[in-house]
Protein backbone atom coordinates (compact mmCIF):
# COMPACT_ATOMS: atom_id res chain seq x y z
CA UNK A 1 0.00 0.00 0.00
CA UNK A 2 1.54 3.31 -1.40
CA UNK A 3 -1.45 5.43 -1.54
CA UNK A 4 -2.92 6.78 2.20
CA UNK A 5 -5.98 8.11 0.07
CA UNK A 6 -8.80 6.19 -1.86
CA UNK A 7 -9.21 7.54 -5.21
CA UNK A 8 -11.10 11.03 -5.38
CA UNK A 9 -10.55 11.83 -1.49
CA UNK A 10 -6.74 12.90 -1.84
CA UNK A 11 -6.58 16.46 -0.64
CA UNK A 12 -6.74 19.61 -1.52
CA UNK A 13 -3.91 20.32 -3.99
CA UNK A 14 -1.34 22.95 -2.37
CA UNK A 15 -1.95 26.93 -3.45
CA UNK A 16 0.47 26.97 -6.46
CA UNK A 17 4.03 29.58 -4.80
CA UNK A 18 3.85 32.80 -6.34
CA UNK A 19 6.54 33.10 -8.62
CA UNK A 20 10.19 33.70 -7.49
CA UNK A 21 12.26 37.21 -7.38
CA UNK A 22 14.49 37.06 -10.91
CA UNK A 23 16.70 39.47 -11.51
CA UNK A 24 18.18 37.77 -15.04
CA UNK A 25 15.84 35.74 -17.28
CA UNK A 26 16.69 31.98 -17.22
CA UNK A 27 19.21 31.57 -20.05
CA UNK A 28 17.49 31.12 -23.43
CA UNK A 29 18.01 27.80 -24.95
CA UNK A 30 20.60 27.72 -27.53
CA UNK A 31 19.82 25.72 -30.61
CA UNK A 32 20.88 25.81 -34.17
CA UNK A 33 18.68 28.46 -35.77
CA UNK A 34 17.40 30.20 -32.85
CA UNK A 35 19.05 33.92 -32.05
CA UNK A 36 21.95 33.80 -30.40
CA UNK A 37 21.31 35.20 -26.37
CA UNK A 38 23.14 36.22 -23.99
CA UNK A 39 23.40 33.71 -20.93
CA UNK A 40 22.42 36.13 -18.47
CA UNK A 41 20.12 39.00 -19.96
CA UNK A 42 19.02 37.23 -22.68
CA UNK A 43 19.74 40.05 -24.97
CA UNK A 44 20.02 39.19 -28.51
CA UNK A 45 20.57 42.54 -29.81
CA UNK A 46 24.22 43.55 -28.37
CA UNK A 47 27.36 41.91 -28.55
CA UNK A 48 28.06 38.85 -27.55
CA UNK A 49 31.12 37.51 -26.97
CA UNK A 50 31.63 34.01 -26.69
CA UNK A 51 33.14 32.63 -23.41
CA UNK A 52 33.00 28.92 -23.38
CA UNK A 53 31.83 26.12 -26.24
CA UNK A 54 27.97 26.83 -25.69
CA UNK A 55 28.26 30.05 -23.54
CA UNK A 56 27.36 33.74 -24.93
CA UNK A 57 27.21 36.65 -22.83
CA UNK A 58 27.06 40.70 -23.50
CA UNK A 59 30.17 42.79 -22.13
CA UNK A 60 28.04 44.36 -19.58
CA UNK A 61 27.54 40.67 -17.78
CA UNK A 62 31.23 39.34 -18.46
CA UNK A 63 32.16 42.21 -16.18
CA UNK A 64 29.18 41.81 -13.54
CA UNK A 65 30.42 38.06 -13.69
CA UNK A 66 34.19 39.23 -13.15
CA UNK A 67 33.02 41.14 -10.44
CA UNK A 68 31.27 38.21 -8.82
CA UNK A 69 33.97 36.29 -9.31
CA UNK A 70 36.92 38.46 -7.50
CA UNK A 71 34.74 38.98 -4.18
CA UNK A 72 33.56 35.35 -4.08
CA UNK A 73 37.69 34.86 -4.31
CA UNK A 74 38.16 37.75 -1.70
CA UNK A 75 35.77 36.12 0.31
CA UNK A 76 37.56 32.56 0.41
CA UNK A 77 40.86 34.15 0.95
CA UNK A 78 39.32 35.88 4.17
CA UNK A 79 37.90 32.73 5.70
CA UNK A 80 40.47 30.57 5.32
CA UNK A 81 43.43 33.45 6.66
CA UNK A 82 41.05 34.65 9.05
CA UNK A 83 37.98 32.10 9.75
CA UNK A 84 35.59 35.13 9.39
CA UNK A 85 33.92 36.16 6.08
CA UNK A 86 33.89 39.23 4.77
CA UNK A 87 30.46 40.09 5.59
CA UNK A 88 31.73 39.75 8.86
CA UNK A 89 34.14 41.86 8.50
CA UNK A 90 32.51 44.67 7.53
CA UNK A 91 30.13 43.64 10.69
CA UNK A 92 33.31 44.69 12.68
CA UNK A 93 34.30 47.75 10.55
CA UNK A 94 30.19 48.73 10.58
CA UNK A 95 30.84 48.96 15.00
CA UNK A 96 34.53 50.61 14.72
CA UNK A 97 32.42 52.99 12.56
CA UNK A 98 33.92 52.12 9.36
CA UNK A 99 37.53 53.13 9.94
CA UNK A 100 40.63 51.91 12.35
CA UNK A 101 40.22 53.16 15.52
CA UNK A 102 42.69 55.98 15.19
CA UNK A 103 40.13 57.50 12.84
CA UNK A 104 41.97 57.67 9.62
CA UNK A 105 41.55 54.48 6.78
CA UNK A 106 37.79 53.85 5.60
CA UNK A 107 37.73 50.17 3.75
CA UNK A 108 34.37 49.01 3.05
CA UNK A 109 33.25 46.34 0.90
CA UNK A 110 37.17 45.45 -1.13
CA UNK A 111 37.94 49.19 -1.09
CA UNK A 112 41.15 49.35 -2.54
CA UNK A 113 42.88 50.43 0.57
CA UNK A 114 41.19 47.96 2.79
CA UNK A 115 41.96 47.46 6.54
CA UNK A 116 44.34 44.74 7.98
CA UNK A 117 41.92 42.20 10.29
CA UNK A 118 44.36 42.14 13.63
CA UNK A 119 44.29 39.12 15.67
CA UNK A 120 46.19 37.92 18.84
CA UNK A 121 48.89 36.44 18.15
CA UNK A 122 49.09 34.48 20.75
CA UNK A 123 45.46 32.92 21.26
CA UNK A 124 44.38 33.72 17.39
CA UNK A 125 41.69 36.07 18.53
CA UNK A 126 39.97 38.50 16.07
CA UNK A 127 40.41 41.83 18.03
CA UNK A 128 38.99 44.04 15.13
CA UNK A 129 40.25 45.82 11.88
CA UNK A 130 42.98 48.13 11.52
CA UNK A 131 45.07 50.61 9.47
CA UNK A 132 48.76 49.32 8.63
CA UNK A 133 50.12 51.91 10.94
CA UNK A 134 48.19 51.26 14.07
CA UNK A 135 48.81 47.58 13.20
CA UNK A 136 52.57 47.78 12.83
CA UNK A 137 52.61 50.12 16.15
CA UNK A 138 51.08 46.87 17.85
CA UNK A 139 53.50 44.86 16.86
CA UNK A 140 56.10 47.07 17.66
CA UNK A 141 54.92 47.31 21.39
CA UNK A 142 54.23 43.20 21.28
CA UNK A 143 50.56 44.35 21.96
CA UNK A 144 51.47 45.64 25.80
CA UNK A 145 48.69 47.79 27.16
CA UNK A 146 51.11 48.92 30.05
CA UNK A 147 52.98 50.13 27.35
CA UNK A 148 50.58 52.86 26.23
CA UNK A 149 49.21 53.58 29.60
CA UNK A 150 52.58 54.55 30.48
CA UNK A 151 53.15 56.51 27.52
CA UNK A 152 49.94 58.07 27.90
CA UNK A 153 51.24 59.13 31.39
CA UNK A 154 54.67 60.36 29.35
CA UNK A 155 52.54 62.35 27.16
CA UNK A 156 50.38 64.06 29.98
CA UNK A 157 52.75 64.39 32.46
CA UNK A 158 56.22 64.96 31.32
CA UNK A 159 59.02 63.85 33.37
CA UNK A 160 61.16 66.60 32.01
CA UNK A 161 58.53 69.34 32.86
CA UNK A 162 58.50 67.83 37.03
CA UNK A 163 62.46 68.16 36.70
CA UNK A 164 62.98 71.33 35.18
CA UNK A 165 60.10 72.99 34.82
CA UNK A 166 59.20 73.79 30.82
CA UNK A 167 62.21 74.19 28.91
CA UNK A 168 62.28 74.20 25.09
CA UNK A 169 64.92 73.52 22.68
CA UNK A 170 66.41 77.02 20.91
CA UNK A 171 64.51 78.31 17.67
CA UNK A 172 66.10 76.30 14.45
CA UNK A 173 66.61 73.30 16.09
ZN1 LIG B 1 23.91 40.16 -20.99
ZN1 LIG C 1 44.94 53.26 12.39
Amino acid sequence: MTQRYPKGQAPAPKVARPPRLQFAPPPPPVSSGAKPACADCGSTTRNLIRVSPKVLLCASDIRKRKKTKKAKARNARQVRHFGITVEEGDRILELQGGMCICGKWTGYNGASRSLSTDHDHKTGMIRGKLCKHCNDLLGRVKDDPAYFEAMIEYLRNPPAVRALGERYVPEGQ
